[in-house]
């Protein structure tokens, strides 16, 4: 394939390995998704499966992007935010694949991995991000040499939510697509329905967003006997109304004009439309990347792997270690 840089993601459930030429064309991530058999993700276990899958992950991405060690040149992994556990596997895997191909290391933000392929694939420029994802929830945007947060959940991220009420219901991980698909139908079926007949708390606090009492009221309305299809509905316009919100007053902020959705969440073809229409309403612009770009995937990870590599020097060994709580606005942003 000529050369390429690697990128590695492992800072929760997906371990995933990914890759750009050095003018920044993706291939396609290969990755990994671990499954709590019961409850939520445990970080032990989380990291057990990466590590686990590691080797053969790998050889299954090298052979069907038909990349061969020579062809790599730099190794791209994620530093943080992430659980530790996790984190540390990819880490690992990064830096034993420097030493052994005799190539640079560097260590990227997730979080500004997200924005990075998002501008590489939608050709959007200075966007205003809204991050929805499984652990995090984030409206970001570019203030000089940062990516500053400029609102974001203060409990758990949107997705966590939606995976822990979709649990709640037998649903398994990940639930939000299910929800999605529960909520489209009910409301096919109920298109005159006002969020009012399912009422939920609507959580956006000054900039800032937060979902546990979103999914505690959720759960008592179907304790109460409320349709599932009824709760997912309201639970979906809720939940994404808050966001869009945050988003709308970070672009009136900032004077920005791009909106751009990433992370799992922004699979979501309501969230979409939202943003969408909020655009629309404001001469903006919705984008967002394929799904396989919006989930955590290797590909994103070495993106901005690529972006740094132009513009600063690789990190050394004793620089490689992980930061679990990593923030978006700590990476000072030398690329254009
Ligand atoms: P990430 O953490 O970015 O890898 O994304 C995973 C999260 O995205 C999980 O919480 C999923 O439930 C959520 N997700 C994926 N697809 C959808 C969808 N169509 N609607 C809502 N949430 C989704
Ligand atoms: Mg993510």
């Amino acid at each position: 394939m000529g050369d390429v840089i690697v990128g590695i993601e492992s800072t929760a459930h997906t371990f995933s390995f990914g890759s750009v030429t050095h003018d920044g064309a993706p291939s396609n991530s290969t990755s990994a998704l671990y499954r709590p058999e019961t409850g939520g993700i445990h970080p032990r276990e989380a990291a057990d499966h990466h590590s686990q899958h590691a080797h053969d992950l790998l050889q299954k991405f090298l052979q069907d992007n038909q990349i061969s060690n020579d062809d790599i040149t730099a190794i791209a992994f994620s530093q943080g935010p992430g659980l530790g556990p996790c984190l540390r596997i990819g880490a690992t895997v990064a830096r034993t694949l420097s030493e052994q191909l005799e190539i640079p290391l560097v260590g990227v933000n997730h979080c500004v991995a997200h924005i990075e392929i998002g501008r590489n694939q939608t050709g959007c420029d200075d966007p205003v991000l809204l991050y929805v994802s499984g652990g995090n929830t984030q409206v970001i945007a570019r203030a000089g040499d940062r990516y500053k947060v400029i609102g974001e959940t203060l409990d758990i991220g949107i997705g966590n939510m939606l995976d822990k009420f979709a649990r709640n219901q037998g649903i398994a991980f990940p639930g939000g697509p299910k929800i999605e698909k529960l909520a489209s139908e009910w409301h096919a079926l109920n298109p005159d329905a006002d969020v009012s007949d399912c009422p939920l708390p609507y959580s956006v606090q000054g900039m800032d967003l937060n979902f546990s009492g979103l999914l505690n009221a959720a759960q008592l309305r179907i304790n109460e006997g409320k349709e599932l299809g009824q709760v997912c509905w309201s639970l979906q316009e809720h939940a994404f109304t808050a966001c869009v919100e945050v988003a709308e007053r970070a672009l009136a902020h900032t004077g920005k004009t791009e909106l751009l959705l990433g992370g799992g969440v922004a699979c979501n073809e309501r969230i979409r439309e939202m943003s969408r229409l909020m655009c629309e309403q404001r001469s903006a612009e919705a984008t967002w990347p394929e799904k396989r770009f919006c989930v955590d995937n290797g590909t994103m990870i070495a993106e901005l792997g690529r972006r740094m590599l132009e513009v600063s020097s690789p990190i050394l060994y004793h620089e490689s270690d992980i930061n679990p709580s990593l923030r978006t606005d700590h990476t000072i942003v030398e690329w254009d």
